[in-house]
């Protein structure tokens, strides 16, 4: 056995670049017993999260060395595990968990080419110790993360996650464009926001899976608009892969979008409201009506769940700036919304009883840039199911909203040139 890393205690964040172990498994021959996919797979029977005197120790048997990170974030306590890459076929969190003060294990793709698993932890913690042995003759690999108890003043401290060019993706650029311009000439850029993806995949009924439907959904309404003509569409995911709200608000603002539309078929619980047909929701401080509340406040917890770093999010005068762009956007989202409504019930529908709502989703709060969430419908409501699953009724919505965007493209421009006269 050889050992990688093996780091003592307290350390704030654990970085591990198997390099070394990785040019030796390419140049021997030895790791045949193995299929030579570049991903690592774990072996289930000799993997576990549990209890180990007065903390936790997470013990992960990979099918090969892979680089990987480790950090904690609070509020809620959490420990996040980065590699590059696992495949996640086969892995249950039920397996893997016994539980006790981990209190729950999410993973899946974070972003491309990396893979994340997020463990809630019952309370504050450190890594104390994390090491990666790879068995030089079976090239398998043995990953161990041993937390220990902290104070929360220490366990605040050692916390966050980590700014590594080597991890990260570059924040969006090219914001050279005019974002949230009102249309005038040039296409209409719309950008296209299927919700959730990766490790966070949103609502689940029937085996169908609400991150997967929507990026279906959105490629299709892609394909719409194209047809139309004089419109640009850019998505802020085109495969399953997670993406924070608040980086797909950046993508919006680097193509200089002029509309963002984020693509979602939650379930509600019987008792909040009507759960079904389709409802269009702009930005709102208080909520609407308490499902709406719910919704939103769901969406960005599963932001924390997947392991993103929240704090430090709000900027007070950034704030009082951003307040005074969104009175302009808000009555041209409010038009969209209504547009939507209108165009998406002449094309069939359903839409819901009360189809117009509002609240605080992070992922409308661009400023500058006309933003509405579709509900398309509700994946716990039968019927909405069964639509959803129809690429025939799916294509009439996606005909319903073109409609709405060409009509509001027009309106908008007008109202803009009635504001410069
Ligand atoms: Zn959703």
């Amino acid at each position: 056995m050889r050992v990688v890393v093996n780091l003592c205690r307290p350390v704030a964040l654990v970085v591990a670049f198997a390099v070394a172990v990785w040019g030796l498994l390419v140049s021997e021959p030895m790791a045949q017993t193995q299929d030579f996919t570049a991903l690592a797979r774990i072996d289930m029977r000799e993997s576990q999260i549990r209890d180990q005197r007065r903390g936790i120790v997470v013990d992960l048997a990979l099918s090969q060395g892979v680089p990987y990170r480790v950090f904690t974030l609070y509020d809620p306590a959490r420990l996040v595990m980065d590699f590059r890459e696992i495949d996640w076929a086969g892995v249950s969190a039920e397996a893997l968990l016994a539980k006790g003060r981990a209190r729950d294990v999410r993973f899946g793709v974070y972003r491309p080419g990396w893979s994340r698993m997020v463990i809630d932890l019952a309370g504050p913690m450190v890594v104390e110790q994390a090491g990666l042995r790879v068995d030089q003759e079976t090239g398998q690999a043995r990953l161990k993360v041993a937390l220990g108890p902290a104070s929360d003043e220490e366990f605040k401290r050692l916390s966050g996650a980590p700014i590594d060019p080597n991890w990260d993706l570059p924040d969006p650029t090219g914001v050279g464009r005019d974002a949230g311009a009102r249309f005038g000439q040039g296409p209409l850029i719309v950008v296209l926001d299927a919700g959730h993806g990766g490790i966070d995949p949103g609502a689940e009924r029937s085996g169908v899976v609400e991150k997967d439907l929507m990026l279906t959904f959105a490629r299709e309404i892609r394909e719409t608009l194209l047809r139309a003509g004089g419109v640009e569409v850019v998505m802020t995911r085109d495969e399953d892969v997670f993406v924070a709200l608040e980086r797909r608000i950046a993508i919006a603002h680097s193509v200089g979008a002029h509309v963002l539309i984020s693509l979602h078929a939650d379930v509600l619980a019987e008792g909040q409201g009507q759960a079904n047909g389709a409802i269009i929701h702009t930005l709102s401080e208080a909520a609407s009506d308490a499902a709406s509340e719910k919704l939103a406040e769901r969406h960005d917890r599963a932001d924390i769940l997947a392991g993103v770093d929240l704090r430090g999010a709000d900027d007070v005068v950034a704030g009082v700036l951003l307040d005074l762009a969104r009175q302009e956007t808000q009555p041209r989202s409010d038009r969209l919304a209504q547009n939507l409504v209108e165009a998406m019930r002449a094309a069939g529908g359903p839409m819901n009883n009360k189809p117009r709502r509002s609240g605080g989703f992070s992922v409308l709060k661009a400023a500058d840039i006309a933003s509405v969430l579709i509900e398309v419908g509700f994946m716990s409501s039968p019927r909405d199911l069964k639509n959803l699953r129809n690429p025939e009724w799916r294509a009439s919505m996606a005909d319903g909203i073109r409609d709405a965007l060409q009509i509001w493209a027009v309106e908008d421009a007008a109202l803009s040139d009635l504001v410069r006269q």
